[in-house]
C-alpha cells in the first residue's frame, strides 16, 4: 500500500558485494516489503550491466590464486564460516522472517539446512582427493583430479533466500572456483549477511560476490565469456530460459524449476499419521515450497473420505499469522502472487473441485494490508483442470481419488514435473515397486518431503530440472570441476624405445 512506503527511503538501497567490499547502488531501486505487514521495509538495487561485469571481473582476478589455495585451507574458512553462522543465526532468521513471511521455525529448519552443506563442505580435501591407480600398463601411473572450472555464478528464487544460495557457493568455493551469486530481488537481506559473515571468516575479496538484480543481472552472468558455470533454481520457465540461453554459451548449466509433488494414499496407510504430515507438508511455509505436497491421490473413496475429513478438521486449527509470532503459516510472498493463488482458487470452483475448505476471506487481525490467504482444501480434483496442471505455490492443497495404485503412479508419472513425492502405506512391497518405477528424482516412503540430506544431492526429473546434475551433495563436487586424468610413466635412463603403430593396450 502507498501510505506504507515510510522506512524504506530513510535507507539507502541494498547495494552488492563485490572484490569484499560492499558497493553502494541506486540504480533502479526496487522495494523490499514485509509480507505480513504490505509494508515497505526497504529497497534493494538493481545492478546494471556494468556492474555484474565489475563483480565477473573480481571473481576473475581472485580466481588464479583462490585456485592454488590447499583444499585444507578452503576447508579452515569454511569452518570459521560454520561458527559465525551459528553465532549469527537468530539476524538471518529473524530477515527470513521479515522478508520472505515464512514463521521463524521454518526459517530455522531452512537455515539449519543450509549450515548442513556448509559442514558437508567443510569436508573439501576428502571431496577432491581424485582417483588413483598404479599400472595402468607397465610403470604407468594414471590419476584423475577434479580441476576448477574458474567464474561460476548462481541465481536464486526467493523462498529459500539463505538455503539455497547454501547449497551453491559453498561447494563451489572449496571447489576452487570464484563465484558470483544474484539473490531474488524480494528477500535480498538474508544471502547479504550470510555473505558479510563469510567474509568475515576470512575469504579472500573477490572469491564470492553478490549482485542485487533481476533479468538484466541474470542476462549478463548468462552471456559473460568468463563466467564458465551457472547454478539455477527458480521457475520452470525461467529454468529452460537459463538453461537454453547458458549452454548456447558454452556454460555448464543446471537449472532447478517448479513441481507438482503427489502424495499417494495407499488404503492400507496410517491415515490420522498421514493427514498429520501432509498438514507440515501442503501447508508449512505457505505452500511456497518447490518440494511441497500440492496433490494427494488416494487409492479408494474410504481412504479419500477419511483424510478429508482428517484434514478439514485439522485446518480449522491451523494458526495463520505473522511469522515472528507464535504461528503455523505465514503470508505469501507478495501481493501479486497472493492474487495469483486467490485466482487459482476461484479457478479451481469454477472447474468443478469441491472446495471443501476455503481461505480466500482470511483476515488476520492488525495485519489487514499482508499477504495471507487461509489454506484451501479441494476434494474430487481431476486432472484436466488447471489447478491440477499448474504449480500454484500457495496453501493450496488438491485431492484426487483413484481407484488403484497403478493409476495413482500413472498420473504421476504422466505430470510434466517430477520434482518429489511420496507414498504412506504399510505395505513394503508397494512401497519398494514405487520407488522403482516412478519418474521423480526425490521419493519418500512415509517421508512427505524427502529433500535429501546435504551429502546425498538434491534434484527432480522431467521439467524440475533442467542439466545432468543436482544440487549440492556429491554431484555438487562433480558439477564444480572438470574431470582431468593424467597418465605417467618414467623410463629408465637411457632406454629407447621403438614407435609402436597398434593402439596402446594391456592385450
Ligand atoms: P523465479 O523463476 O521467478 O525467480 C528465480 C530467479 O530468477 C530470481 O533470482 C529472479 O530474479 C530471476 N528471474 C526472474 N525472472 C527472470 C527473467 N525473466 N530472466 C532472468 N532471470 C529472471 O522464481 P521464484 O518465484 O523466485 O521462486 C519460486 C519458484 O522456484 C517455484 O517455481 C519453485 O518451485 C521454484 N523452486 C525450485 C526449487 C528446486 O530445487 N527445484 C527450489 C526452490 C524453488
Amino acid at each position: 500500500m502507498n501510505n506504507m512506503k515510510n522506512t524504506a527511503n530513510t535507507l539507502a538501497p541494498l547495494g552488492h558485494l563485490i572484490d569484499g567490499v560492499m558497493v553502494a547502488d541506486d540504480n533502479r531501486p526496487q522495494d523490499i516489503y514485509n509480507p505480513a505487514t504490505g509494508a515497505v521495509v526497504r529497497q534493494v538495487a538493481m545492478a546494471s550491466k556494468a556492474t555484474v561485469e565489475d563483480a565477473i571481473s573480481a571473481a576473475e582476478k581472485a580466481y588464479p590464486a583462490w585456485r592454488q589455495t590447499p583444499p585444507a585451507k578452503r576447508a579452515k574458512i569454511m569452518f570459521r564460516f560454520l561458527a559465525l553462522l551459528e553465532t549469527n543465526k537468530d539476524r538471518v532468521i529473524s530477515a527470513l522472517t521479515m522478508e520472505h513471511g515464512k514463521v521463524s521455525d521454518d526459517a530455522a529448519g531452512e537455515y539449519a539446512r543450509g549450515l548442513e552443506v556448509v559442514e558437508y563442505a567443510c569436508g573439501a580435501p576428502e571431496l577432491l582427493k581424485g582417483e588413483h591407480s598404479k599400472n595402468v600398463g607397465p610403470g604407468i601411473d594414471s590419476w584423475s583430479e577434479f580441476q576448477s572450472m574458474g567464474v561460476c555464478a548462481g541465481i536464486t528464487p526467493f523462498n529459500f533466500p539463505a538455503m539455497v544460495p547454501m547449497w551453491m557457493f559453498p561447494m563451489a568455493i572449496i571447489a576452487g572456483n570464484t563465484f558470483v551469486l544474484k539473490p531474488s530481488e524480494k528477500d535480498p537481506s538474508a544471502p547479504m549477511i550470510i555473505a558479510e559473515l563469510l567474509h568475515e571468516a576470512g575469504l579472500p575479496a573477490g572469491v564470492f560476490n553478490v549482485v542485487n538484480g533481476d533479468k538484466e543481472a541474470v542476462d549478463t552472468l548468462l552471456t559473460d565469456p568468463r563466467v564458465e558455470a551457472i547454478s539455477f533454481v527458480g521457475s520452470t520457465h525461467i529454468a529452460e530460459y537459463v538453461y537454453a540461453t547458458g549452454t548456447a554459451h558454452g556454460k555448464r548449466v543446471q537449472a532447478l524449476g517448479g513441481a507438482k509433488n503427489h502424495a499417494i494414499i495407499m488404503p492400507d496407510a496410517d491415515i490420522e499419521n498421514a493427514a498429520n504430515m501432509l498438514m507440515g507438508a501442503a501447508f508449512g511455509s505457505c505452500g511456497e515450497r518447490c518440494m511441497a505436497i500440492s496433490v494427494v491421490t488416494c487409492v479408494g473413496d474410504e481412504a479419500a473420505d477419511a483424510l478429508v475429513g482428517l484434514l478439514k478438521d485439522k485446518l480449522q486449527h491451523l494458526k495463520v499469522g505473522p511469522g515472528n509470532e507464535n504461528n503455523d503459516m505465514g503470508p505469501l510472498i507478495s501481493r501479486e502472487h497472493h492474487a495469483k493463488v486467490k485466482g487459482y482458487v476461484d479457478l479451481g470452483v469454477e472447474e468443478g473441485a469441491d472446495l471443501k475448505v476455503d481461505g480466500r476471506d482470511l483476515q488476520v487481525d492488525g495485519h489487514d494490508d499482508g499477504y495471507f490467504l487461509g489454506p484451501c482444501l479441494f476434494d474430487n480434483v481431476k486432472s484436466n483442470m488447471t489447478i491440477y496442471k499448474d504449480e500454484i505455490f500457495g496453501p493450496v492443497l488438491c485431492v484426487m481419488r483413484v481407484s488403484n495404485a497403478e493409476e495413482a503412479m500413472g498420473l504421476i508419472n504422466d505430470h510434466e514435473y517430477g520434482n518429489g513425492t511420496c507414498i504412506f502405506t504399510r505395505d513394503g512391497e508397494a512401497a519398494r515397486y514405487f520407488a522403482d518405477n516412478i519418474k521423480v528424482g526425490m521419493v519418500g516412503i512415509n517421508v512427505p518431503l524427502p529433500v535429501p540430506v546435504a551429502y546425498h544431492s538434491f534434484g527432480g526429473w522431467k521439467r524440475s530440472l533442467f542439466g545432468d546434475l543436482s544440487a549440492y551433495g556429491p554431484d555438487a563436487v562433480r558439477f564444480y570441476t572438470r574431470r582431468k586424468t593424467i597418465t605417467q610413466r618414467w623410463p629408465e635412463g637411457g632406454v629407447r624405445e621403438q614407435a609402436q603403430y597398434s593402439f596402446p593396450s594391456n592385450a
